[in-house]
């Protein structure tokens, strides 16, 4: 008869026998993520790796790209956020939208509307890219304490025109933070504000953030908050998330240094709008339109990494934002999930912006889907998996034999 076991009694060794043993991988850490990723020239300076080292000692750099400053402990966390080292979006879709997509929605992603939007602020519109739906869905947000604060992008300290990070909590703030900077900012590293007290400008405990980024953002925001060896801490007290339509992004020294201000000549300390569209380089000082060219201009400027990206609509986000597909000075909108459609039907009810169904038949959402389909074709092997391919060990439960004498 089997009995319970007492000290004195002799456990016998498992089925397993020889106890925890460490499993057969080779550490991977920051170095391999450089060598792996940035070497590779895949790096899309998201800033996931920046946000989820949990010792701090990784930031933003000049060249666009995470530095080191201190010593790694080895932990693989910033390895395993990465979304350049493996992207498993069925996972991550079953996550974020609780299903992977059908096959009707292989080249938009997962969405249940499409819109025109506009903002109905005045200042919102006179400072925004396009339609200024995205500030006035996070304004709506913010005023009406569904968030704390959004994670948006606006100037580096010293440069302008380089993007980076920061918070708003104001509609002043978010207007100055208004409109698209084409050069990569690395967003989910602002999330690490959050997470390091000491760096902090928000309460970590407390405060609800809706983040807004580019969709190779998202994917790194997702990653880092998916992977069960990477960060998931980070998303807690996360509301929703703003993804902009993306075709590509340029260097900041070759596209605003060398070109805008160097072969140009403007000073970007005067510059108000840079805008790329129907191929065409924009650049307004003012209300003065001083450079109008085709964006072959800053051709070399564009960056490799994008060269390998499938993702033009932002697909992992609540709520997706673009101007293909709608009337110049709207936005168009895709509204990806319930939470995402319901802050949007709040924003027009409460009077922040104006909405219209886009036909999902019609013209707009028919080319904005071409252009979708154009990167759909690329070959994302490179990195994106649907299944992981470091899948979390399946504890083994071997029961102890107790024997009695
Ligand atoms: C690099 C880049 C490429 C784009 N490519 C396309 C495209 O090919 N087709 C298309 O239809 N739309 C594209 N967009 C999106 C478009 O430019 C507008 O951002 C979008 O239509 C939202 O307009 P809005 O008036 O609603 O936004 P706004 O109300 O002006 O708000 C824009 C928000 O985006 C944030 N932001 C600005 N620059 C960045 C950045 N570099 N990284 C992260 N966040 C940023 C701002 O902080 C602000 O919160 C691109 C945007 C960027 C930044
Ligand atoms: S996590 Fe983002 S920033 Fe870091 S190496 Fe990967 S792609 Fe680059
Ligand atoms: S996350 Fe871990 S492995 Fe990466 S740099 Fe920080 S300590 Fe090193
Ligand atoms: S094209 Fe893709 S990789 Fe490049 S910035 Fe846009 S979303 Fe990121």
């Amino acid at each position: 008869m089997t009995q319970v076991a007492t000290t004195s009694q002799t456990l016998k060794p498992s089925a397993e026998g020889e106890g925890w043993k460490a499993r057969p991988i080779k550490l991977k850490i920051f170095g391999n993520l450089i060598a792996e990723v940035v070497h590779k020239g895949i790096c899309m300076y998201c800033g996931a790796c920046i946000a989820s080292c949990p010792i701090d000692i990784l930031f933003h750099s000049e060249n666009e790209e995470p530095v080191m400053r201190g010593t790694c402990a080895a932990c693989q966390v910033c390895y395993y956020s990465c979304p350049r080292i493996e992207l498993p979006v069925s996972e991550i879709e079953r996550r974020v939208f609780g299903r992977e997509r059908t096959t009707e929605e292989t080249i938009l992603g997962i969405h249940i509307g499409s819109y025109s939007v506009r903002a109905k602020d005045p200042d919102i519109l006179k400072r925004a890219q396009d339609g200024g739906a995205s500030s006035a869905v996070m304004l709506y947000a913010l005023e009406n304490k569904i968030i704390d604060y959004a994670l948006v992008s606006g100037y580096t300290s010293r440069e302008p025109w380089k993007p980076g990070p920061k918070i708003a909590r104001t509609k002043q703030e978010l207007v100055e933070h208004a409109g698209s900077m084409y050069t990569p900012g690395g967003q989910v590293g602002g999330t690490a504000e959050i997470a390091v007290p000491n760096r902090s400008v928000v309460d970590f405990q407390e405060e609800r953030l809706a983040f807004v980024g580019l969709p190779c953002e998202l994917q790194g925001f997702w990653r880092m908050n998916t992977h069960w060896i990477a960060a998931p801490k980070l998303g807690r007290n996360l509301v929703f998330t703003i993804g902009l339509f993306c075709s590509k992004v340029f260097d900041y020294q070759k596209m605003m240094v060398d070109y805008v201000q160097g072969t140009r000549g403007i000073d970007l300390r005067t510059v108000t709008k840079v805008n790329i569209k129907k191929n065409r380089l924009l650049v307004y000082t003012g209300d003065r339109l001083a450079i109008d060219e085709p964006v072959e201009a800053v051709a070399n400027a564009a960056r490799e990494e994008c060269n390998i990206c499938v993702d033009y609509s932002a697909e992992l986000a609540d709520i997706s934002v673009g101007a293909i597909g709608s009337a110049s000075g709207w936005s168009t909108v895709l509204a990806r999930t319930p939470r995402g459609e319901d802050i949007l039907n709040g924003a027009v009810e409460a009077g922040y912006v104006e909405m219209k169904k886009l036909d999902p038949l019609g013209k707009g959402i028919k080319f904005l889907e071409t252009l979708c389909e154009r990167k759909r074709l690329r070959d994302p092997s490179a990195y994106i998996r649907h299944a992981t391919a470091f899948p979390r060990p399946e504890p083994k439960l071997v029961p102890l034999e107790v024997t009695t004498k």
